[in-house]
């Protein structure tokens, strides 16, 4: 960059601070702003857009446009060239505008005599908040210094923007992080929480954006890149004989030893920029790439430096990834995504989560159910929008998220909360009475669960025991494998609060999302159909044996209840039983008590095992439908993929079909059989399920009163035949049907 230029440029940024130092509020900074960067750039017009909602960018001030455009002119995402700048986040240089595609004629501003536009976006960290333009009557391409000040200059806007240095009188303009905001998302977990926002990885803040020291700015610079490659040697050698995590971080180390890297920001530096907005500078152009990138190992890459640049960031502030924050009262989690261990270890003590992407199949949510903390996925932009402290008040019954509500927003919602209670009391009432539809028959409801705090459920819920006991969560909770005699323990404490009623244990159902955080993950193209559940079992029996011999130990003369996940094929349900029938003779060698009575089933996730030989029905003591798995692998449809798994409604005629046969070939071998998947815990589901002969589920404790309500209000016979009217005229699901059937209910 050319000497003279730098020295320009961080003239430029120097006034700019000036003018923010000033005493002056919100839109007489901006004007300032475009009257100091018109005259340094030799501009005739300066121009700042910024965006009123997600796809309207107004005009927010300007020098040498038509003063009365200021706050009335306004663009859609796309729309003119400034539009465009802000959609496709790159740089506008052109001599003659009105002749560029898509220039949009806005005579208000009178802009017509200009004739060369630059038009930068104005960027944090990925995200478009505006655009920033100058313009002039000679037409003239902008030389590449000149766009390179003006996206520094606009870095610094944007950063001003965030700290909110233009709200104030007159400036027409809302503080960011102060409006309320609604968000719709899809429900993950039923519940309303009101509480307030806890940011899972709270941004670091950046103040001081410009410095006019360049000479002390790299010393700093230096010095903290130099602490990053120490801490990336310490991991390095923390990660010794673990090849997976040494690759990555020799990408880390790539990253952090590349010259290239250091020396765009300290040109970043020379032009004006401190240390901090140096890092953020690269670290944002490195994620708009990151978000254009077709290439996934381009982008992992670029992941990789976005984490860096964030522990740069953190050193360079002494923020550290624990700022010291406290957590509010009533903590709701904000998170862009979560996996299933760290949401363990959050615990109960969260009133609710919202992420902004996450999937409702996923196993963080299903550990959000299990300890039934209200979860929102697909939450807008959130993290973008949610500040720590922030009040929320989350909707799970809508799949609503509201930011900041005003009064009127929040007392609505207190009666929702109010109302709920009143149901949950309804359905306390029902506790004892068993769920027997008003044609006779009766199912056996049970819960699902995987913590020793869901116990107490059994008994508050009037479940008749549990139906799947997810034993995994032990293992996701740790930092090592757990010893057997510390399982033996923990299962035997949930054998005691089950107190006699029976509790099915499933064996470990790791791979797929559920990754051991000690043992090394697998890089496999398709973890949900890799090798996980009983495929690690058998081929690596240490941990099934070890597992099993705990459970016998902790049943110590009771009776168990053994289920294997993720079954295929009868040969690999022999195979477990085989190993199990091993283990109880290796325990009575050592002396241990044997079980009363062992009841060995397994889990109905894949199509194929419903095809299995007739021997195969015969010789399992039970079958549990994991509908979550058996669902996505009967449409093709991933469990964890928002855009394809609401696609197929588990009431479709194909897949109601496919678990009748089910239910005839249970019944033919006289084989019991029930449901444990999410699905069991839906009423409507649950009704369908029951009226095709499913006579036991099991599902979250919570469901247990909303289903039971619905049965018992319904007679089974009379679905079965609204069921087959529907099939027999065709329909593809036979929701709206039921649905019919069950309003009629309720008016009766
Ligand atoms: C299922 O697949 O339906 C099931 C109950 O198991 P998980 O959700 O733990 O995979
Ligand atoms: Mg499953």
């Amino acid at each position: 960059m050319a000497e003279r230029f730098e020295t320009e440029s961080r003239k430029l940024l120097g006034r700019l601070r000036d003018a923010m130092a000033g005493e002056d509020a919100g839109q007489a900074r901006l004007n300032k702003i475009t009257n100091l960067i018109a005259t340094s750039m030799g501009c005739e017009v300066c121009s700042i857009y910024l965006f009123r909602d997600e796809d309207t960018l107004e005009l927010c001030a300007t020098e040498g446009l038509n003063a009365a455009a200021v706050h009335e002119t306004r663009m859609k995402l796309g729309e003119g060239l400034v539009g465009r700048v802000a959609k496709r986040r790159r740089v506008i240089n052109t001599p003659d505008a009105p002749q560029a595609p898509g220039f949009r004629f806005m005579p208000e501003t009178g802009e017509e005599i200009y004739s060369s536009f630059l038009g930068v976006p104005v960027q944090r960290l990925g995200e478009t908040l505006g655009v920033l333009v100058v313009q002039s009557k000679t037409a003239r391409e902008f030389s590449a210094d000149e766009i390179y000040a003006l996206e520094v200059v606009a870095m610094v806007l944007a950063e001003m923007t965030e700290l909110g240095a233009f709200v104030g009188e007159g400036a027409a303009m809302s503080a960011r992080h102060s409006q309320p905001v609604m968000m719709r998302g899809t429900v993950g977990q039923e519940g309303v929480a009101e509480g307030h926002v806890w940011l899972h990885e709270p941004r670091v803040v950046v103040s001081n954006l410009i410095a006019d020291d360049p000479v002390r700015e790299t010393e700093r610079l230096t010095e903290a890149v130099d602490q990053l490659r120490v801490s990336v040697d310490q991991m390095m050698s923390m990660a010794m004989g673990d090849k997976d995590q040494q690759q990555v971080l020799e990408a880390y180390r790539m990253f952090a030893n590349s010259k290239g890297w250091m020396r765009r920001m300290v040109e970043d530096i020379k032009s004006g920029l401190s240390a901090e907005a140096a890092v953020e500078k690269e670290q944002s152009l490195a994620r708009d790439r990151m978000g254009q990138a077709a290439d996934s190992y381009l982008r992992e890459r670029l992941s990789d430096l976005d984490d860096l640049s964030n522990r740069l960031l953190r050193i360079l502030t002494g923020q550290g990834a624990d700022t010291g924050a406290e957590m509010p009262r009533n903590p709701i989690l904000v998170a862009r995504n979560i996996g299933p261990a760290e949401l363990l270890e959050y615990g109960r003590s969260l009133k609710g989560i919202v992420l902004e992407g996450g999937s409702v199949g996923s196993h963080a949510a299903i550990v959000a159910r299990a300890l039934a903390i209200p979860l929102i996925v697909h939450a807008g932009r959130i993290t973008h929008e949610a500040l720590n402290g922030d009040q929320i008040l989350v909707d799970g019954e809508q799949g609503i998220v509201h930011l900041r509500p005003d009064d009127a927003v929040a007392a609505a919602f207190r009666d929702k909360i109010a109302m709920q209670a009143a149901a949950q009391e309804r359905y306390a009432s029902l506790r004892d009475l068993p769920a027997q539809a008003r044609c006779g028959a009766t199912i056996s409801l049970h819960m699902n669960a995987g913590l020793m705090a869901d116990l107490p459920s059994l008994g508050s819920s009037g479940a008749e025991g549990v139906g799947l006991f997810r034993t995994e969560l032990q293992f996701l909770v740790r930092n090592q494998m757990p010893k057997r005699s510390e399982l033996s323990a923990l299962y035997s404490r949930v054998l005691d609060a089950a107190g006699g009623k029976r509790v099915a244990f499933r064996t470990l159902d790791i791979g797929s999302d559920k990754v051991l955080p000690y043992m090394k993950p697998n890089d496999e193209p398709n973890p949900a159909m890799g090798w996980r559940a009983i495929r690690v079992g058998l081929d690596k029996p240490g941990v099934m044996r070890m597992q099993l011999q705990a459970l016998i130990r902790a049943a110590n003369g009771r009776p168990l209840t053994i289920m294997f996940p993720f079954v295929a094929q009868m040969e690999e349900f022999e195979l477990a039983h085989a190993e199990m029938q091993k283990t109880l003779a290796r325990e009575d060698r050592l002396g241990h008590v044997l079980p009363e009575k062992v009841e060995i089933g397994t889990m109905l996730e894949t199509p194929s095992l419903a095809f299995a030989p007739r021997k195969f029905f015969e010789s399992v003591d039970f079958l549990s439908v994991g509908g979550n798995d058996l669902k996505q692998f009967f449409f093709a449809a991933d469990r964890e993929n928002e855009r394809v798994r609401r696609r197929y409604d588990t009431l479709n005629v194909s897949f109601l079909t496919f678990l009748e046969q089910i239910v005839s070939r249970c019944q033919d071998t006289d084989t019991d059989l029930s449901f444990c998947g999410e699905d069991a815990g839906r009423p409507v589901e649950a009704l369908c399920f029951a009226a095709l002969g499913f006579r036991s589920l099991s599902m979250r404790p919570a469901s247990i009163g909303p289903v039971k309500s619905l049965i018992r209000r319904c007679n089974l016979d009379e679905v079965r035949r609204v069921i087959e009217v529907s099939r027999a005229r065709g329909d593809m699901s036979v929701r709206p049907a039921v649905m019919d059937y069950v309003r009629a209910q309720h008016q009766s």
